[in-house]
């Protein structure tokens, strides 16, 4: 099975997809995280693409289509869940003609519905471990007293760069204008699945596992 999660920045994405990985054994493929290990690493590409990103715009089509060509011909598992992947028509599309290539397809794509407030909210709240991942809220799941990650002990926690209020609401733009014709394109094929994203972890996480049966 092959589903993308998709869904405005601080749906939720992220973090269902590190459970349906735990839980289902499912490949991840985050765009977002690819390329923040490109500025890690400090490719060419990834120091390209810094500014972009800080900023909230969109990285080029070409890039990204890159990035997952690569990971499809490498990576094997359960299942590929693209996080963060199409964000574009033109992504779509490639996705589905590289998915032909490789003899897959696409099973589902759960859209996450967030209030627009609650993403502002969610966005400026958030920090996520150095070490693991995890991801915290400043209001709903503070870092623990102690100051250690509750999922793997470390005690460095980071904030995104693009994390930030003027930053967010590029990426907002971006995601209605850019991303949103999505669901239309995916309701037409009828892949299209809505999901409830305002709930807890656990009910969000129990909604997609309606949908995927
Ligand atoms: P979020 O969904 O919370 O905004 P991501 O980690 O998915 O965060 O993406 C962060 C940034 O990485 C985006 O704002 C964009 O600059 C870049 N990016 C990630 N995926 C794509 C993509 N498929 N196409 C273009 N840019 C992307
Ligand atoms: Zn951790």
């Amino acid at each position: 099975m092959n589903i993308i999660l998709l869904g405005p920045p601080g749906a939720g994405k992220g973090t269902q997809a590190r459970l349906l990985v735990e839980e289902r054994k499912m490949v991840q493929l985050s765009t977002g995280d690819m390329l923040r290990d490109a500025q890690k690493s400090g490719t060419e590409m990834g120091k390209r693409v810094a500014e972009v990103m800080a900023r909230g715009d969109l990285v080029t089509d070409e890039i990204v289509i890159g990035l997952i060509e690569e990971q499809l011909t490498t990576s094997s598992g359960k299942g590929f869940i693209f996080d963060g992947f199409p964000r574009t028509l033109a992504q779509a599309d490639a996705l589905e003609a590289l998915l032909t290539k490789v003899g897959k397809s696409l099973s589902a794509v759960i859209e996450m519905r967030v209030d627009d407030e609650a993403l502002v909210e969610r966005i400026t709240a958030r920090s996520t471990c150095a070490s693991c991942g995890e991801v915290y809220n400043d209001n709903t799941k503070p870092i623990p007293e102690d100051g250690k990650c509750s999922n793997c002990g470390a005690t460095e926690f980071k904030r995104r760069a693009d994390d930030n209020e003027d930053s967010l609401k590029t990426r907002l733009m971006e995601y209605y204008k850019k991303t949103s014709p999505l669901i239309g394109y995916y309701y037409a094929k009828g892949k299209l699945r809505p999901v409830d994203g305002m709930g807890s972890l656990a009910e969000v996480r129990h909604e997609i596992e309606i949908q995927l049966n």
